[in-house]
């Protein structure tokens, strides 16, 4: 029976195929939460599930391309129809378009923010009211210095605008959830990814540890804030 299993909470984690997404994935299933992995590539997806699954975490691969509406209310739907509730929300899916704002396209801002931001937005409408129906729920938005106003914003522009968004987004959220609902921003650093690149100086491991902490939070932990290395860290 879906949920009854391990620590009894289900957790979904968008972009769940590569990176930080599928080490935090994996960290979640040793905790013992079951793992709806979601992604937009149904090979890459599929093969990162059986990755978990010959590790012997309770995983459930569901295709999710998180700029589409659509898909991401079809992919809720067939949560429904599977009579599978989502606890834990992570909205990992990232992008990092490059580019200044003087010169970038309108298509790139775009992209950005429909991923990054809209993205999340999405998963949100789809799997917050269960949760405050449920009056439980744990959502960690993967955020990231670049998106910090007291950071000074830096970063590719694009990425940059989208992840204050996502920032805001979150403060607001939080500030619209009652009850034992929980919704943080987490930035994991500069991490060994294909975003990161090779030369990050911090393994997935370490990347995805505040993300995890943040996703299993007692009942008294905090909501609204935005943290890395398990700190809150200014907006
Ligand atoms: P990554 O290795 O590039 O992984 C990005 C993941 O997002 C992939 O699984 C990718 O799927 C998925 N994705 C992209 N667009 C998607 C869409 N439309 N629908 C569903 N999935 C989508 O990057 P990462 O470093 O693990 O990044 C994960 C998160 O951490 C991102 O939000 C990123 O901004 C944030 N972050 C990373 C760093 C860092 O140093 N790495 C620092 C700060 C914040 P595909 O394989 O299909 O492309």
């Amino acid at each position: 029976m879906p949920g009854k299993r391990g620590n009894g909470r289900v957790a979904l984690v968008t972009g769940a195929n590569r990176g930080i997404g599928l080490e935090v994935c994996r960290q979640l299933g040793r905790l013992g939460n079951e793992i709806i992995m979601t992604g937009r590539d149904p090979r890459a997806l599929g093969d990162a599930a059986s990755l978990l699954a010959r590790e012997s975490l309770t995983v459930h691969p569901e295709l999710m391309d998180v700029s589409s509406r659509e898909s991401v209310r079809e992919c809720g739907r067939r949560l429904g129809v599977k009579g599978i509730r989502v606890d834990v929300l992570v909205n990992n899916a990232g992008v990092y378009p490059p580019g200044d704002l003087l010169s970038v396209s309108e298509e790139t801002i775009r992209e950005a923010m429909e991923i990054n931001f809209l993205g999340s937005l999405r998963t949100a409408q789809a799997f917050l009211p269960g949760m405050l129906q449920r009056n439980y729920g744990r959502v960690v938005n993967i955020s990231s210095g670049y998106g910090s106003f007291a950071e000074g914003l830096e970063g590719p522009a694009p990425y940059s605008l989208s992840k204050a968004a996502l920032n805001a987004m979150t403060l607001k959220l939080a500030s619209e959830v009652r009850g034992n609902v929980k919704v943080n921003a987490a930035c994991p650093g500069w991490v060994r990814t294909r975003m990161g690149g090779p030369e990050a100086p911090r393994s997935v491991e370490e990347g995805a540890d505040t993300i995890v902490w943040l996703a299993t939070l007692p009942d008294d932990g905090p909501s609204g804030g935005l943290f890395r290395d398990r700190q809150q860290v200014d907006w």
